[in-house]
């Protein structure tokens, strides 16, 4: 008796930190949500700058001197308004026009929308269980992105009809395919199970080829796969860095003279920094005749496929597994990937029994039957929510725009005084330099260095500063400046005053003097 007194007057205490179906207490939740909103939305309209220009060490000590007490410190309104004036205005902003470092996107306004029906219904996509209506829409999504990458989702006589799944991203999704590849070659050789029995005696004779300039998470997923990174081999590039055709040929003979074993191919669409894609349907019949698995990484590019130039991507459909990524050209709120596979029995490589979650006996659908992750987001109904709101035509306008400033921009840099254009944009990157040296006609080695060092420094100290958050990267061994131009609201003259800007701040700081 004394104890149910005691948890009753406990929970008086918590319950309104709960949604509740008691029709009393969803002011709470509206109230929270609503003020979070309104603050940021505030917000929003204050920010002049990329990043406030607080020094990074001030801004660390203010992190770390908030409080964390054994009683509430405040009432949670002022905690939000808080929470929004320190870490809301120090953030990266993404929707400055001169945030256009990587390939992180301003998020659309209905999947916002979305994320705050995520979160409060909280949907797990393991189990139909935790994801009734939830499962059907990633199933209905995957199915939708099969069919636009032209998957076929009807069996066949030589195939089981396409499948996909939704994953944490590019990295997720490559290391997926990458494992699926490995543990069909494996029972293909010598009908092994890797995910019972482990590697087998030749796996260190396994090798996977992708061009130098791809994305080093398939490096990376050949360490995590026990292969090593030496597992994988990278084919030389033609002059825009795409995955040189006859250098995939020789090298795939060398390495059979070797006695080792190449069993899959990473095609990109969209390097990370050229922006450069593959011949995919070149590399498509190369992986038939020597039956390897064919992944694309199209965590970039991928997006290009409801775009007018959606005929670079020709072979997409070829490929036995398709990375996708929406929290890049989709412009989704982070996080937002998904796997997609040619032949949904090469899935059954994940599928692992557990008994409190996939029940065989029922017949409604377990999503984690293919995810290497358990509990997992509903990310899928922000996509959704995305395409109902915009329709499709306008996603393939927006990369039109995208593409075309790109040019726009790169030409721009070709005609500014003190930049260099290092390399012809292809997709919507734009590698370019400072360089207030560029008449001298000093060709040195220590003039390179120096103009490295130069654009270093800028990029630091224009992030620093709150001036401008630009990419940096190295192109033949050379530093240089990159951007990423995601946001679609912007203009030429976004890029006329950002390289005046750079101009004039690098001209302030005097780095050559
Ligand atoms: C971003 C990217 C990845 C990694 O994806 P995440 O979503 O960051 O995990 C992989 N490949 C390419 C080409 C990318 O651009």
């Amino acid at each position: 008796m004394k104890n149910s007194n005691q948890n009753s007057n406990h929970n008086s205490d918590w319950s309104d930190v709960f949604v509740h179906l008691d029709p009393q207490a969803q002011p709470n939740y509206l109230n929270a949500i609503a003020h979070s909103a309104r603050e940021l939305s505030a917000m929003f309209t204050t920010v002049k700058a990329p990043y406030s220009g607080l020094e990074p060490a001030k801004l660390n000590e203010k992190i770390m001197a908030m409080p964390i007490g054994k009683t509430p410190i405040a009432p949670l309104a002022e905690i939000i308004t808080n929470n929004v004036n320190l870490i809301g205005k120090n953030s990266i902003i993404v929707q400055h026009p001169h945030c256009i470092a990587h390939l992180h996107t301003p998020p659309l306004i209905p999947a916002l929308a979305a994320e705050t029906i995520i979160s409060a219904l909280n949907q797990s996509m393991d189990s139909w269980d935790q994801a009734s209506s939830a499962t059907y829409v990633e199933q209905k999504m995957t199915d939708w992105l099969c069919e636009l990458f032209g998957y076929d989702l009807v069996q066949s006589a030589t195939n089981n009809g396409a499948d996909g799944v939704f994953t944490s991203g590019g990295t997720q999704s490559n290391l997926m395919g990458l494992l699926l590849a490995r543990d069909r070659v494996v029972e293909q050789t010598s009908g092994e199970s890797v995910q019972k029995d482990g590697l087998p005696s030749y796996a260190e004779k396994l090798r996977i080829l992708c061009s130098h300039t791809s994305h080093f998470t398939v490096q990376k997923s050949a360490s995590l796969m026990g292969l090593g990174e030496r597992a994988v081999v990278t084919v030389a590039t033609d002059e825009f860095g795409c995955l040189g055709i006859d250098a995939l040929k020789a090298t795939i003979a060398d390495l059979q003279s070797q006695d080792l074993m190449p069993f899959c191919v990473v095609g990109t669409a969209g390097t990370t920094d050229l922006g450069a894609i593959d011949d995919l349907q070149a590399i498509a019949a190369i992986s038939e005749q020597h039956n390897m698995w064919f992944h694309v990484d199209g965590a970039y590019g991928g997006a290009l496929i409801l775009s007018s130039h959606k005929d670079r991507l020709a072979g997409i459909e070829l490929a036995d597994s398709i990375s996708t990524d929406f929290h890049k050209l989709f412009f989704q709120p982070i996080s937002c990937g998904a796997l997609l596979i040619r032949d949904n029995h090469n899935f059954k490589y994940l599928l692992h029994h557990a008994d409190y979650l996939n029940r065989e006996t029922d017949e409604l659908p377990n999503l984690v039957d293919k995810s290497i992750a358990t509990t997992k987001r509903f990310d899928a109904l922000k996509l959704l929510m995305s395409m109902q709101a915009l329709g499709t035509d306008k996603f393939g306008a927006m990369y039109d725009h995208l593409i075309s400033l790109t040019q726009d921009v790169g030409a721009l840099v070709k005609a500014t005084d003190k930049f260099e254009l290092l390399a012809q944009p292809q997709l919507s990157t734009v590698l370019f330099r400072y360089n207030d040296l560029i008449t001298s006609g000093d060709v040195s080695t220590e003039r390179e260095e120096q103009i490295c060092m130069i654009n270093q420094r800028l990029r630091l100290d224009l992030l620093t500063a709150g001036q401008a958050v630009l990419g940096e990267t190295k192109i033949n061994g050379y530093t240089c400046l990159k951007l990423t131009i995601l946001n679609p609201c912007l203009q030429l003259h976004d890029f006329e005053s950002l390289f005046t800007k750079i101009a004039d701040f690098a001209e302030l700081q005097a780095y050559t003097k």
